[in-house]
């Protein structure tokens, strides 16, 4: 059906799956049968203990998470984790951060809130436009551990080999990127995800984090809201969690095992970032911003020869019906982002706009 939607390229709240928005429409007024919207629903009631019992399962199951970690709810959306991290992992109170963007420095500044932060590597010299050698990192004995934003949505890059940690413990915020592609958890400590990015509606962050690192003895400043013990005792439901978010995340999950679980979805983001960094590479006018080896399936920067001819483009693709391709503030030129959501179509648009434009100037 044709809803007059708009290929939306936002970095977040971004495009959900439209078969995923059409259940939801189905299922509004009157969720199977409870004669209510899960909107309405008790956060204690049988109905909406099945849903988040359900959403858990089916994204253990996408995600392969060993037993002994646990799946944590988590209201306040990403920025939360920025001080939660810290305040619940921080035992030495030193920890090591991978410096590569915009939200990797938000997560060091908060960081240093709590404790010492030593950034340990740095893009910083060549404007977070690659991602470090993170083989042989400086790791001091009592850092409590490694921190990365695994994949920076306003810079555009993205991880293809983990740091080597030294035996330590990493620590990863997956927001742009989450089940995008296959992810060992095993490999980490906690892995995060504000999920409005590559999931559901805001406002809602998923934790995976190994049980051994869940603790007791926090400091008495942390809010009881902020100790992950709260969230795995009460299987994140020791106040109002955000229900429709976990709902609709729950519909995504589905959606992906559907589609063939996260080698399906990797695939297919493959395919679909080629599409457009391919045109980018041979385009004479348009410029992808980040070096080859380190760039993000997800959020695609990347300039014209001038501030004013960005601009230009920018005014020029919104007539032309394609949404929020506008570069962030704090780095300029154009951002395409492409998460699991966005069709190859709307991709394929965007090149015979961006090839046409590029013809005509
Ligand atoms: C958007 C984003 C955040 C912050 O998420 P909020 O829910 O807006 O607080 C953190 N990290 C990354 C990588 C993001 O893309």
């Amino acid at each position: 059906m044709n809803y007059g939607r708009t290929y939306n390229f936002s970095a977040g709240p971004a495009m959900m799956p439209e078969p995923v928005l059409e259940e939801i429409r189905d299922e509004m007024m009157n969720y199977r049968g409870s004669g209510m919207c899960v909107m309405e629903m008790s956060h204690r009631s049988k109905v909406f203990e099945e849903i988040i019992q359900e959403a858990e399962k089916d994204l253990r199951e996408l995600m392969n998470i060993p037993d002994n970690y646990k799946v944590l709810f988590i209201q306040g959306g990403g920025t939360v984790q920025f001080a939660m991290v810290p305040m619940n992992l921080m035992k030495n109170g030193k920890a090591c951060y991978i410096e590569t963007g915009a939200w990797s420095k938000k997560a060091i500044n908060e960081a240093k809130k709590y404790g010492e932060v030593i950034i340990a590597a740095s893009s910083k010299d060549k404007n977070f436009t690659y991602i470090p050698d993170c083989s042989d990192l400086d790791i001091p004995d009592d850092a409590d551990y490694v921190y990365i934003c695994e994949n920076e949505t306003i810079n555009g890059t993205t991880y293809y080999n983990l740091p080597n940690t030294k035996g330590k413990i990493l620590v990863s915020d997956q927001s742009s990127m989450f089940l995008s592609r296959p992810c060992n958890v095993s490999d980490y400590g906690l892995i995060w995800a504000g999920v409005q990015k590559n999931v559901g509606p805001a406002g809602l962050a998923i934790v995976i984090i190994r049980e051994d690192l869940i603790r007791e003895d926090l400091p008495a400043f942390v809010p009881t809201y902020l100790s992950y013990k709260t969230h795995a005792d009460a299987a994140s439901l020791y106040n109002t969690p955000n229900c429709w978010a976990i709902y609709c995340c729950g519909k995504v999950f589905k959606y992906l095992k559907k589609l063939g679980g996260l080698e399906a979805m990797n695939r297919i983001n493959e395919e679909k970032a080629a599409v457009l960094y391919d045109f980018l590479d041979n385009s004479k006018f348009f410029k992808a911003a980040v070096v080859k080896k380190d760039r993000s399936l997800m959020n695609v920067p990347f300039v014209t020869p001038s501030k004013e001819q960005d601009a230009d483009v920018v005014a020029a693709s919104k007539a032309a019906g394609f949404d929020n391709l506008k570069g962030h503030k704090s780095v300029g030129g154009l951002r395409a982002s492409i998460y699991n959501a966005m069709p190859k179509e709307g991709v394929e648009a965007l090149v015979a706009f961006l090839k046409d434009y590029e013809a005509k100037h």
